[in-house]
């Protein structure tokens, strides 16, 4: 009879908790403005000089971001320890480096820039130049620019243009529309040529096509550039050279050709564009100098609750790294705290750990939850990249990943951005959840930007987990209709990767606990979710899935 009563009062109960976590689905009492705000204080104090990767302040960071998972009762992830090592190399261009076509010098800075995808000091090119177009292979769009035989590739320099090729009239839905797919970014330009096997890759600038000066070109590429540091057994293939050429220095080289620059780009916008050899050669003697360091991705792991599902996983992702200690600003300010940029992410994420620690154990996820905090964003997301190239958990079981990227400091929304939702499962789950909430999804505004491949989810989106990076709202209640553009457009030019991106005390945390919430809420459906999510066929990434069902 006693068993029996209690039984019973367990199953009462445990339909109750069900009923509950169906109908209200929100779980903001699991979280609070105040260890938020205190998080986001802390990471981003002076003491962590602005956490740049291998640097004593940003590895006492990420221990320090262990140490709270470690508190909250939250798993080692990577085998028994919170830390995943990551070995960096930088190399920074000698300067004074020139290029030469034919009897022309090009100059290093005014005409191109340039740097070695080989880690080591010296490299040497002399090698015949071939414009390929916009350097795009992708069978899904049913395009190649390398047509013919692999040798015509092969040890050769490739000429190529930036972005994707337009929209038609006839096709409006060609390489996204109006949207930036990833066969648009550099990166990806120099993984392909780097597959085809080419020696190097001069990617012609324009600022149109690249969607920012060649200021930004030449600064960016003038100074040390980072790179996974490659392992005796990696086979990821890698160029000798990586160069960015003006548009005049371009023109010039093609005239040297006999070539007319602006009749083949015309041509490449075609699918039967046929590569051509410009019939020139050019030589390079590039020396770099040459830096080593490591750093750590922080991994935690909170178990699922059922037996079948809990070896899945949806993974919580956050930078921890900024910009270190560097130029000062007008006042004087050397270090680069990075308060929003990502002390409010890794204290988002923190706190996602917490609320799956505090949920009623009837309402413990299915699939396992994974938190990982990343080194190196900044320098092109690659804690992220080595995570998915040496992942602790199957990227096949890993349903979905959430990534908060900065926050919303700035109070409560109508809405929710959910950057990338659309191209998976992931959407419907976000839909259902705002619908719950009486809110909306916010659009990418600047789809031409491409923001989906500037951030962590995107390596894991390359080995097929369906991601969705964490945006900002854009409807701010009792706000005017342009407040969400007014901050946005103040902090990206007065603090954006500046020391002044510092701990505010004009912040508010009401939208970051909103915005965590539901966060959490989309993570803890996925994690309960009956199959495992996937990309829409059409969508580029679904190709990375092939064995998803
Ligand atoms: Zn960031």
């Amino acid at each position: 009879m006693k068993n029996y009563l209690t039984l019973t009062i367990i199953l009462i109960l445990t339909v109750c908790s069900l009923a509950i976590a169906q109908t209200s689905g929100k779980y903001t009492n699991l979280f609070s403005e105040e260890k938020l705000k205190s998080t986001i204080r802390f990471l981003s104090d002076d003491g962590f000089e602005g956490r740049a990767p291998g640097s004593r302040g940003g590895e006492l960071a990420a221990k320090y971001i262990a140490n709270q998972l470690e508190i909250l009762g939250i798993k080692p992830g990577n085998n028994g320890s919170y830390f995943q090592p990551v070995s960096l190399v930088a190399v920074k261009a000698d300067p004074n480096t020139t290029l030469n076509v034919g009897n022309a010098a090009y100059k290093f800075g005014d005409d191109f820039v340039a740097f070695t995808g080989a880690q080591t000091d010296a490299v040497n090119l002399n090698a015949e130049l071939v414009f390929v177009g916009y350097g795009i292979d992708a069978s899904e769009q049913k395009w190649n620019d390398y047509k013919g035989s692999a040798e015509n590739y092969r040890g050769k320099i490739l000429v190529m243009m930036v972005n994707d090729p337009p929209a038609t009239s006839q096709e409006p839905n060609l390489f996204g529309g109006k949207g930036l797919t990833y066969y648009g970014r550099w990166t990806y330009k120099f993984e392909e040529a780097a597959r085809k096997g080419a020696a190097g890759v001069i990617l012609i600038h324009t600022t149109d096509s690249a969607g920012y000066g060649w200021n930004v070109v030449r600064t960016s590429n003038g100074s040390w550039r980072f790179d996974i540091a490659r392992t005796a057994t990696d086979k990821t293939p890698f160029l000798q050279m990586r160069s960015w050429m003006t548009e005049d220095a371009a023109r010039k080289m093609f005239t040297q050709a006999g070539k007319n620059l602006d009749e083949l780009r015309e041509q490449a916008k075609t699918r039967n564009f046929q590569p051509v050899k410009l019939g020139l050669t050019a030589k390079i003697d590039l020396k770099s100098e040459l830096k080593k360091l490591d750093s750590n991705n922080v991994v935690g792991i909170w178990e699922g609750s059922d037996a079948k599902l809990k070896d899945e996983y949806v993974i919580y992702t956050a930078h921890w790294d900024h910009l270190g200690i560097g130029i000062p600003n007008d006042k004087g300010d050397t270090i680069y705290n990075g308060a929003l940029d990502n002390a409010t992410g890794c204290a988002s994420v923190l706190s996602i750990a917490e609320a799956l620690t505090k949920l009623p154990a009837a309402e413990r996820p299915k699939r396992s939850s994974v938190f990982l905090f990343t080194t190196a964003e900044e320098q092109g997301l690659l804690g992220a990249e080595w995570y998915a190239r040496f992942p602790v958990f199957s990227p096949e079981k890993t349903t979905a990943n959430v990534n908060i990227d900065g926050g919303n400091l700035y109070g409560l929304t109508n809405d929710y951005g959910a950057l990338g939702a659309e191209r998976s499962d992931v959407m419907p789950i976000v839909q259902t959840i705002l619908a719950e909430r009486k809110m909306t999804i916010a659009l990418d505004s600047h789809p031409e930007q491409g923001s989906f491949f500037r951030s962590d989810h995107f390596p894991l989106a390359k080995v097929g987990i369906p991601a969705i990076s964490v945006r900002n709202g854009t409807d701010y209640i009792g706000k005017s209709k342009d407040f969400a553009q007014k901050t946005f457009d103040e902090f990206n030019k007065n603090h954006y990767h500046q020391p002044s991106d510092e701990f505010r005390d004009d912040w508010r945390f009401d939208g970051v606990v909103q915005m965590t919430e539901i966060s959490f809420a989309i993570g803890l459906q996925a994690a309960n979710a009956p199959v495992m999510l996937r990309y829409n066929s059409t969508d580029e990434f679904s190709k990375a899935q092939p064995n998803r069902k």
